[in-house]
């Protein structure tokens, strides 16, 4: 969007009020990710700078904020549709009643990650692989959440002596080779703590591979700096592979700054993937989602995988049943190229892990062969080969009426 018009959605809708602050910037501020942190929008009168705040959305702020705090960058508030209360990017940027409301299966922590934390900051469930928490701060503080309970708690802060005692648990157990990086955001520290991060995961032989955890591509793509993707190639090497996992949940935040951030990472060697948490009213659609995977492919980022939304408190209304995910992946499988398919999957309450929940393409899997059923719905046999093929009698059955 030309800088002039996003400047004249955020200055005049303050409902007649005067505004506290004039909102100007110059274009090398609006490129600069330090000006969208410092100019992060953390109240209504911020708010009120660039969308038409509904009774909802402000007692909502007043009643949320206390425990899950709104935070929006500049950058991603401009995506917003000022005067639509439904827009999906507002809906994943600005609080909403619906939060208060915690139904009998939510969870605090619903992946059961405090439970397999063998050392402050590193939960460790999987055999091979780590989950590592670096911050828990974020350049937007999204209101879909899994780990609102301590996002944006700055009490709740890895700390360095933290740090260490992770690389030394690292260390001592060679069965882990990957290390996913999360929080928060690491992309809220700064190059210099990336680059400490990596050169410790250098120095330990078994770790392989890291993936680097981020939303900052979608919500503050000026933080992937040349300086940034200089770091990442710098780290990658024959002994560790750094790869870059993020969210775009909506094709409007594939935009040229969107773009750009992307193709950065892409020359730096770094391989993107994309993780879609499915949202009622955001991207519940074939329609949305085809839009969104044929997008991100061009940004040279692969659809990996769609996340059924969580039993996080304070999340049920995004949440739409498992059987529209599964109508979603039907509706691409066959449609669009096997790269934009991504695996959509439930991550088990309580610690159980992702299961991947597909569409059932399989008829009948008993007798001398299999039975599929195409993306068509056409009905194909394949002959299950240990019996030997001589003794099977090719057949293409026609589809079912
Ligand atoms: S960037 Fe990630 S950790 Fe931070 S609020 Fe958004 S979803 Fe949560």
């Amino acid at each position: 969007m030309a800088l002039d018009t996003i400047k004249s959605n955020a200055s005049h809708l303050y409902k007649g009020r005067e505004l506290k602050k004039a909102i100007d910037w110059s274009e090398e501020e609006w490129a600069h990710w330090g000006w969208h942190q410092r100019h992060r929008i953390r109240n209504l009168e911020q708010l009120a700078q660039w969308i038409d705040v509904t009774e909802d959305e402000e007692e909502a702020f007043i009643k949320t904020d206390p425990v899950f705090h709104m935070g929006i960058t500049p950058y991603y508030a401009s995506l917003i549709d000022p005067y639509d209360e439904n827009c999906p990017i507002r809906l994943q940027a600005v609080p909403k009643m619906p939060e208060l409301d915690i139904s009998n299966w939510d969870l605090d922590d619903p992946l059961g990650e405090e439970s397999d934390m063998v050392v402050p900051g590193l939960t460790h469930r999987y055999p091979d692989r780590v989950l590592f928490y670096t911050n828990h701060n974020c350049a937007m503080y999204c209101r879909f959440c899994t780990r609102k309970r301590k996002v944006s708690d700055p009490t709740s802060m890895t700390n360095k002596r933290a740090y260490q005692e992770i690389y030394d648990y690292l260390a001592e157990h060679p069965e882990v080779n990957d290390v996913v990086i999360s929080g928060g955001d690491p992309l809220s520290l700064a190059d210099k703590r990336l680059a400490d991060i990596f050169e410790e995961f250098s120095k330990i032989p078994h770790i392989k591979y890291c993936r680097l955890g981020s939303r900052n591509l979608v919500t503050l793509p000026q933080r992937v700096t040349d300086d940034f993707a200089h770091l990442l190639k710098t780290y990658q090497s024959r002994h560790l592979s750094i790869f870059f996992n993020t969210h775009y949940n909506h094709p409007k935040e594939c935009t040229e700054e969107a773009w750009d951030a992307c193709d950065r990472v892409a020359l730096s060697g770094t391989p993107m993937n994309n993780q879609m948490v499915l949202m009622k009213g955001v991207n519940d659609s074939v329609e949305t989602v085809s839009e969104l995977n044929r997008k991100l492919l061009q940004m040279r980022v692969r659809p990996y995988y769609i996340y059924q939304c969580d039993l996080a408190e304070g999340v049920s209304h995004f949440r739409t049943s498992v059987k529209t995910g599964i109508e979603i992946v039907r509706g691409l499988r066959g449609y669009m190229s096997g790269m934009a398919v991504p695996q959509f999957v439930v991550d088990a309450p309580g610690g159980g892990g992702k299961v991947p929940v597909n569409p059932n393409y399989i008829v009948d899997l008993d007798g001398d062969s299999i039975v599929l059923r195409n993306f068509q719905g056409k009905i194909y046999r394949y002959p299950e080969t240990e019996l030997g093929f001589d003794q099977i009698t090719p057949e293409v059955m026609l589809p079912e009426s």
